[in-house]
């Protein structure tokens, strides 16, 4: 039997052989028939519109997970059933609508920092979806309830004064940016020493100020004109409400204006408009090419309230005191004749309404810069007139006064009388504000009037003990003052 058996199969080796020949014959013309058939599926894919009713129903497993979002998008088109579009469509609407809470409670945060709850908690509440409103979604209204809560631990005044009248107000010239230039010994040397502060001696002491929890307030912050029953009105204390230990303070700037004498002699030139419609300080090198930077208070203060937007209550900043014989700013607006009159005008008003919108209030500083108690009623009327002809309309109006060299136009501790009052009050000042070592403010019923401590050379100087509550002023001046010149 074995034998027959082996000449069978020995017969059989070749049949088989070529059955294996077939079948491989067979396997190659389907898969050269199935690359065919991909390869023309591609082109029409290519050429023809989509059709998606044709892709495969094997490939259907619901909505695509998270992994899908990795595959070649070209790919995944070509697998996905309408449902699946419109289910990923809605999958990334919710994702981008989860990504947009997330950036409401950021902003509403932001504004909290600066002590704006009451903002923070309407920028939540203003939130709706399809869905709903913020209440719909529990990260809105816990951040709600948080903010509420930390609203409710706010203190007046931040616990550090029982009333605005004892809170600071300091104050600034134009600041030294080039100090080679302003103590290069020539007649106004002797003038920056003794009135302005530099650029570093600036930073140093705001740094310090916001390391001791001072908080920039408006000077419109401290008070509000209340109308009371009888319909008259009269100034009350304003409501600044803290965190607990932050310690309210306003600062101000005088002559704001860059006046031609400070040509050359290291000071900023003009404020002007960055490339984002900020404002920022322009000042003119030897070579007369002008370049922007943070040359003075304004672009400085707003730099470091970005950086530390807990240093400003709801964006404050501080109060331009402006006079008007030489413009304002640096524009000299005062010279209807100047060639560049109706540029420097339009300009002008530009900025002053970028620095508003910034957080900087303006003064008048008087139009001529005259001392108000010398001058008679006759000359304080045509000074005040023409202020308020030539640059009140630049800046929107002001009701508040900085007297020229810090004089009052009254020497009166109690409550003003004079017919400068009168006159000044009708023309619509409110706000008065003298120069004095320590805080002082008295609320009348129709008026303000403060005092604000001066921080420049002659203080940090020759009075260094009146500064030590706020600084110590042998930690601040700089190096490249001269010795006292005075
Ligand atoms: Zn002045």
């Amino acid at each position: 039997m074995s034998r027959h058996n082996q000449e069978k199969q020995k017969n059989r080796k070749p049949t088989r052989f070529l059955r294996l020949i077939i079948l491989e014959i067979v396997v190659l013309i389907a898969l050269f028939g199935s690359y065919r058939l991909y390869l023309s599926m591609k082109a029409q894919d290519q050429s023809g519109p989509k059709n998606n009713s044709q892709q495969s129903d094997t490939d259907s497993k619901g909505p695509k997970d998270e992994d899908s979002k990795n595959e070649d998008p070209k790919d995944a088109e070509n697998v996905l059933t309408p449902e699946e579009i419109a289910a990923q469509e809605e999958q990334e609407r919710l994702q981008k609508e989860i990504t947009h809470r997330q950036e409401i409670i950021a902003g509403a945060d932001q504004l909290a920092l600066g002590y704006d709850y009451d903002g923070a908690i309407n920028f939540i509440k203003e939130y709706k979806s399809s869905e709903g409103n913020y209440q719909v979604y529990p990260e809105l209204s816990d951040a709600v309830s948080r903010l509420e809560k930390e609203k409710g631990t706010l203190l007046q005044l931040g616990g550090s004064y029982d009333s605005v009248t004892k809170i600071n107000h300091i104050f600034f010239h134009s600041l030294i940016a080039d100090n080679s230039k302003a103590f290069d010994g020539d007649g106004d040397s002797r003038g920056y020493n003794m009135y302005m502060a530099t650029v570093s001696e600036f930073n140093k002491i705001i740094q310090k100020m916001y390391e001791d929890n001072y908080v920039l307030v408006n000077i419109s912050d401290l008070t509000k004109k209340v109308t009371l029953e009888d319909g008259s009105t009269e100034y009350q204390e304003g409501d600044i409400y803290l965190r607990e230990g932050k310690k309210p303070f306003v600062i101000s700037v005088d002559d704001v204006c860059y006046y031609e004498y400070m040509d050359q002699d290291g000071f900023s030139s003009r404020i002007v408009l960055d490339e984002n419609g900020a404002p920022t300080c322009e000042m003119i090198l030897d070579d007369g090419t002008k370049v922007n930077g943070l040359f003075d208070v304004v672009p400085i203060l707003d730099a470091f309230v970005k950086e530390h937007p807990d240093f400003s209550y709801r964006g404050a900043k501080g109060l331009l005191a402006l006079t008007g014989y030489e413009g304002i700013l640096g524009y000299r607006t005062n010279d209807p004749k100047s060639p560049t009159y109706d540029e420097d005008v339009k300009q002008v008003t530009e900025v002053a309404k970028a620095l508003k919108a910034d957080g900087w209030e303006f003064a008048s500083h008087g139009w001529g810069h005259k001392n108000l108690q010398e001058i008679d009623l006759a000359f304080l009327k045509r000074d005040t007139n023409r202020w308020l002809k030539e640059v009140a309309p630049l800046i929107g109006g002001s009701d508040v006064l900085v007297f020229p060299f810090g004089v009052d136009f009254e020497t009166t501790l109690g409550t003003y009388s004079s017919d400068k009052y009168h006159f000044l009050k009708k023309s619509g000042f409110n706000v008065f504000l003298g120069v004095y070592s320590k805080p002082w403010m008295h609320i009348k019923k129709d008026y303000v009037r403060m005092t604000r401590r001066p921080i420049d050379g002659q203080a940090m100087i020759e009075y260094p003990e009146r500064l030590m509550d706020l600084f110590n002023p042998r930690d601040v001046l700089d190096p490249d003052r001269p010795k006292r010149n005075w």
